[in-house]
C-alpha cells in the first residue's frame, strides 16, 4: 500500500514536470530556466501553492490568481490521468513500479510534445523500452509476427504518404506499438485514438488534431485493462 501511494504521489508531481519541460524544450528553452513557472498570458511568476499538481488548479478555479484568464485544462488533466494510471498499474513491487512511474512520464512528453508542437522527438521513444516489463505475459514476438506486422506498417505508411492523414511521428510510435504488443491489441489502441480524436474534433472543431496525446491514453487503457 506504501509503495502505491508513494507510486501515485511520486508520478503527479513528475507529470506536472513532464509537462513542463515538453513545453519548455520545444519554445527553444531549458527546462530550468527560468526556475519558476510562470502564467502564459500575464507572465507572473506563480507562488509556490499555484504549483501544486491538481490542487493548485482546483484551488483557482481553473484561473490564474493575477490576470483571471483561464490556465488550460491539459495541465491538470494530465496530473489526474498519470495519478488515476499508476494507480491502475503499480503493485507492492518497487523495481515494477519504478518502471510504471518512466513509461507513463514517457508517454505523458511523447502526448504534450505532439500537443504544445505538433512534433515528436524520435530519440524519446527510448524511453519506453521498459513498456513491455509492464505488460502482465509479455513475450518476445515470433518471426511471423513480426513480418505480419512489418507488413501492417508498411501498408500504414503507404497510407501516410497518399493520404497525409498521420504524421511521420504517429507512424514511429506505432512501429514501437507494433514490436511491444499483438496486432490485435496494435489496432485496438489505434481505434481508440480514432475514436477520441473524434470527439475532441467535434468539441473543439479544429482542422489538425493531434493523434499522439489519443495513441499514448489509448496504450495506457489498454496495458491497465
Ligand atoms: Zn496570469
Amino acid at each position: 500500500m506504501l509503495t502505491k501511494s508513494f507510486t501515485i504521489i511520486l508520478t503527479v508531481c513528475l507529470a506536472s514536470f513532464t509537462v513542463l519541460c515538453a513545453q519548455r524544450i520545444g519554445n527553444d528553452q531549458s527546462p530550468w530556466s527560468p526556475p519558476r513557472s510562470y502564467c502564459d498570458r500575464c507572465h507572473h511568476p506563480l507562488a509556490w501553492w499555484q504549483l501544486i499538481p491538481l490542487l493548485g488548479w482546483i484551488v483557482q478555479g481553473g484561473h490564474c490568481h493575477f490576470c483571471r484568464q483561464r490556465i488550460a485544462v491539459y495541465n491538470p488533466l494530465c496530473e489526474l490521468a498519470s495519478g488515476f494510471f499508476a494507480w491502475r498499474l503499480s503493485d507492492p513491487e518497487l523495481f515494477h513500479s519504478f518502471l510504471v512511474v518512466l513509461v507513463i512520464q514517457a508517454l505523458l512528453f511523447i502526448a504534450s510534445c505532439d500537443y504544445y508542437h505538433g512534433y515528436l522527438y524520435p530519440l524519446s521513444l527510448i524511453a519506453l523500452l521498459p513498456l513491455p516489463l509492464i505488460i502482465p505475459n509479455w513475450t518476445w514476438p515470433s518471426l511471423t509476427t513480426l513480418l505480419s506486422d512489418l507488413l501492417f506498417l508498411g501498408l500504414l505508411t503507404i497510407m501516410v504518404t497518399r493520404f497525409h492523414g498521420l504524421g511521420g511521428g504517429d507512424v514511429l510510435f506505432i512501429a514501437v506499438l507494433l514490436l511491444t504488443f499483438e496486432i490485435e491489441s496494435t489496432v485496438l489502441i489505434i481505434l481508440l485514438a480514432c475514436l477520441g480524436t473524434l470527439l475532441a474534433f467535434f468539441h473543439s472543431h479544429q482542422e489538425r488534431l493531434p493523434f499522439l496525446p489519443a495513441l499514448c491514453l489509448a496504450t495506457l487503457i489498454v496495458i491497465s485493462y
